[in-house]
């Protein structure tokens, strides 16, 4: 799960973590009042979206101008106007893909006199098994860059949970990011603080790009993004309270309350598969055959009838989607019961596209009969190979 930059900034100011003051606004017409409780003599009027790049991001409406989603005000009056600009429109960012993201949310926030620009985000690093630090000077920019162009600007190290985070962890920060004196005090106290809220809250991801040193020496968080572990989320009823439904897709949404693994792609072959692996060789079999799948979908091991019918309904109300490809493998399932299931979800939400089935494994000719004489506009395949080719074919002869 994401949260926004905002949100994020709240909730690690609560570990201390240093962050410039801001109010978040859903209206233009709140912005004016939002800026008279900072300070000024400058303001960040920042778009609130889950995806990064929004200073460099473009608005799709020429009546939002054409100074980014990060934008510094001199005035209230300037506040207000971007506020106008801004909201309700869409954004496109590096991140977002072409389509963009509506922005309903800003985040207004006292500016700050910026001297050098760092970079640092916490991540589950899972080759180590170990929270990892990664560190550059180089903030502001494109991390990715930087680890192309200039890889030895960056400095990484996991720390051992047996000992948790140590004096040494912060001092390694201030030594990679060159602080000295007090900054470095500041950085040794921020790497603990980072660290704590990072366990604290299960966050899978914590990225701060820029840190920042400010003209008056302060070190500061100024952008913030967090994506926590959505296994530990009963744990947090507090950070899951902070899911804005609006960022995301809706039939992952869907999904998600029927417990199912959905991600949605930009192909237009959908598909219904048990088990991550068998997945994910589905998709590496379209693409082979030179189609694209529209989406990542594994039903899990006990699909039931509900289950398959609620994942038909989500893969068929993507308007994208000109074929399907059911590819099961029963195993502790029985092929007949997974067949009488996609018979059932089939007759439950019709069908307009193409539908190829492939079953293997357990009672697998019992599932092919029920599937052959369903009466029902299915056909059937005899193995993955067969099954991309059946539904590439059926799909590009349509
Ligand atoms: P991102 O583009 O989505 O990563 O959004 P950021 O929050 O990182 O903002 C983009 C850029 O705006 C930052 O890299 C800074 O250079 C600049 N910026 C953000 N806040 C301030 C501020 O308070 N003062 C100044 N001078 N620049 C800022
Ligand atoms: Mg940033």
């Amino acid at each position: 799960m994401n949260i926004h930059e905002y949100q994020a900034k709240a909730l690690l100011h609560e570990f201390g973590v240093p962050i410039s003051r801001g109010v978040a606004v859903l209206k233009a017409s709140d912005s004016e009042a939002a800026a008279k409780q900072l300070p000024g003599p400058i303001w960040v009027v920042k778009s609130q979206i889950h995806a990064g790049g929004r200073g460099k991001g473009k608005f799709k409406e020429a009546s939002a101008g054409d100074k980014g989603g990060v934008r510094i005000a001199k005035s209230v009056a300037e506040v207000n106007e971007f506020a106008k600009q801004m909201l309700g429109a869409t954004l496109v960012t590096i991140q977002t893909g072409a389509h963009g993201k509506q922005v309903n949310r800003l985040y207004i926030e006292e500016g700050s006199d910026i001297d050098k620009e760092f970079y640092l985000s916490i991540l589950v690093d899972r080759e180590s098994s170990k929270v990892s630090f990664v560190v550059s000077t180089e903030g502001g920019v494109n991390i990715e860059e930087v680890a192309h162009n200039n890889p030895e600007k960056i400095v990484t190290f996991s720390v051992d949970p047996a000992t948790g985070i140590m004096g040494h962890h912060g001092r390694t920060v201030a030594k990679a990011l060159k602080l000295s004196g007090d900054l470095a005090k500041q950085a040794e106290k921020l790497v603990a603080q980072l660290y704590n809220a990072f366990t604290a809250k299960d966050m899978a991801m914590l990225e701060i790009n820029p840190l920042v040193v400010t003209k008056q020496g302060q070190l500061r968080v100024l952008d913030a993004k967090v994506s926590f572990d959505d296994n530990a989320m009963y744990r947090h009823p507090e950070v899951a309270a902070l899911r804005d439904e609006t960022e995301e897709d809706a039939k992952e949404i869907e999904a998600s309350k029927y417990d199912l693994n959905y991600v949605a792609l930009d192909g237009t072959i959908g598909c219904m598969v048990n088990g991550a692996g068998l997945a994910m060789a589905t998709m590496d079999i379209i693409k082979l055959y030179g189609m694209e799948p529209a989406n990542f979908l594994d039903v899990g091991g006990g699909a039931s009838v509900e289950k398959v019918a609620a994942a038909f309904k989500i893969i068929t109300a993507d308007p994208n989607v000109k074929g399907i490809l059911v590819n099961i493998f029963g195993g502790i399932m029985k092929c007949d019961i997974i067949a009488e299931g996609v018979v059932a979800a089939v007759k439950q939400v019709g069908l307009q596209v193409p539908l190829v089935v492939r079953l293997e494994g357990t009672n697998v000719e019992a599932g092919k009969k029920i599937i052959s004489q369903s009466g029902l506009n299915v056909v059937s395949a005899d193995n993955l190979d067969d099954a991309a080719q059946k539904i590439v074919k059926a799909v590009k002869g349509g």
